[in-house]
């Protein structure tokens, strides 16, 4: 069926749209670079302002799809990992300023079950918690991570995207996300995709294989300059060809976007003893508990959650090893809460937390988990004891588990001063908007509530949403004195000015 045999991840989907090429075409541009012919060269590609308008325009799409998911906690840990790679690439060069300054280098994190990673033009990522849940170390997760880098910093999609393209990035861009819906529900996307369908069926193309390797090769370099152990490709290389011989029902479609060779497994090989020495591979407790919270999260069923919470009962839990015990226990004490089972919760937390041990990154973990179940249980105060002392240098998950906590007591003017001043910061942090909406409605300052919704549109790259808020935001001033000073007002002028230019400019791309 032609939908099934499309059910590709973004990648592929990608390729499979741009520039008209067919799969023999590819093969036969990969052999003329090998023989010297023409290929394709920087000169025909979409230049990068353009792929970051594409980028836009799809991310845009992707923050509204419901399997979107800002969870701080899994964010943090994959910016832990991210942020590293990011400064690698730049020590070695492989990332150019003009790309530096030009692409948007986010990850978004989607709820889907399915084992992917993928990366879209203008440098957004996805990575689906199916893939978290699934890798056995953050060095595993680093290699993926560096692979996806690498196809954008090498500007793989933008050479598959010719200048031609860029005359029609809205056709381009309903073609990425309706393949996108295709690859997450085969039977179902018929009505997104139906529009390109002409297009999709007589064009098929896929990063060439020497794109796969030159990713492999770079991803490589740039993890283990980052200080990620090598290992970790070849392990992953390992789980994914082992998952795919068990495993025949799409749950990985990464390995449809990156089929792996014994070539391919054969090089990482190669490259591991110049490395090996240099690093270790990651202590893995950290990585179970964030393992264990992405399996938890992706599947909210209520099945699902009974499960986890089964598996940490103390015969279950025997039968595991010591090192996924903790895991374990972290899924069951979330999983509980989830089922508003908030007694178990505590109790199977109370055995997390004497589990965790020494390490000081497994109980913060734990930490941050207990708060969050005492928030959901309406227990604000003891989360703030949970979260214990929070130092200038606390994370996004602390910050937003702190002020939940000051919000649910009354303490809104602390709950404001810390989230401006991460906003300064951070101004395109949609959720800190969010929380400092709920701030500022809390204070009485509805001027400058409304103003962080729009923020919070503008964040996820929504500007009509915004401007309509602005205006709100105007009348408001306008008409009622008490709804805000004349310094809100004055910074919703100025936004929606700002505003009003995007869409002017946004109009002219179509
Ligand atoms: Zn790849």
């Amino acid at each position: 069926m032609y939908l099934k045999r499309i059910a590709l991840t973004a990648i592929t989907c990608i390729a499979m749209l741009l520039g008209g090429f067919s799969r023999l075409q590819a093969e036969e541009i990969d052999a003329g670079r090998n023989t010297g012919l023409p290929n394709l060269g920087d000169s025909t590609s979409i230049t990068p302002a353009a792929e970051r308008r594409l980028g836009d325009r799809i991310a845009r799409e992707l923050y509204r799809d419901p399997d979107y998911l800002d969870d701080a906690v899994i964010g943090d840990y994959v910016q832990s990992i991210w942020l590293p790679l990011m400064t690698a690439a730049r020590a070695r060069g492989e990332l150019p300023p003009e790309l530096d300054a030009q692409y948007a280098w986010k990850v978004l994190l989607g709820r889907d079950r399915s084992v992917n990673a993928f990366a879209l033009p203008g440098a957004y990522f996805g990575v689906h918690l199916g893939l978290v849940g699934v890798v056995s170390s953050k060095d595993e997760l680093a290699a993926v991570l560096a692979h996806e880098l690498s196809h954008v910093t090498q500007r793989h999609i933008a050479r598959l995207i010719t200048r031609q393209n860029e005359q029609t990035p809205w056709l381009i861009g309903a073609m990425i996300l309706g393949a996108m819906a295709a690859s997450k529900n085969p039977g179902g996307a018929n009505a997104v995709i139906v529009g390109g369908q002409a297009v999709a069926a007589q064009t098929q193309l896929n990063f060439s294989r020497d794109m796969e390797r030159e990713a492999d090769r770079v991803g490589f370099g740039i993890a283990g300059e980052a200080g990620f152990a090598p290992q970790g490709f070849v392990s992953m290389f390992e789980k994914l060809q082992q998952s795919n011989r068990l495993n025949d029902a799409g749950g990985f479609p990464y390995l449809r976007s990156h089929p792996l060779s014994t070539e391919r497994m054969a090089d990482m090989q190669a490259r591991i003893p110049s490395q090996a020495a240099a690093t270790h591979p990651a202590p893995a407790g950290e990585h179970a508990l964030i393992a264990a919270r992405a399996r938890v999260l992706s599947n909210p069923s209520v099945d699902a959650l009974r499960h986890w919470v089964q598996e940490a009962e103390p015969a279950q839990l025997a039968r595991q090893p010591a090192a996924q015990q903790a895991g374990a226990l972290y899924a069951a004490t979330l999983a509980a809460s989830r089922l508003r089972s908030f007694d178990q919760a505590e109790a199977v937390g109370r055995r997390l937390r004497s589990a965790a041990g020494a390490d000081a990154l497994v109980a913060r973990q734990v930490r941050l988990l207990l708060a969050e179940i005492a928030l959901a249980r309406g227990k604000a105060a003891l989360a703030l004891v949970d979260l214990g002392p929070q130092g200038p240098n606390r994370s996004r998950a602390e910050l937003f588990l702190a002020v939940q906590a000051q919000l649910a007591l009354g303490h809104a003017d602390g709950a404001s001063q810390s989230l401006q001043t991460w906003v300064a910061d951070n101004p395109a942090d949609a959720q800190a908007w969010q929380w400092l909406a709920r701030s500022a409605a809390a204070q009485g300052r509805t001027v400058a509530s409304i103003r962080a919704e729009a923020e919070v549109n503008i964040a996820q790259l929504d500007y009509a949403a915004a401007l309509a808020r602005l205006k709100a935001a105007q009348d408001m001033a306008r008409n009622d004195p008490k709804a805000g000073d004349h310094f809100e007002a004055s910074i919703v002028d100025t936004r929606a000015r700002q505003v009003e230019q995007l869409l002017r400019e946004q109009a002219l791309e179509r």
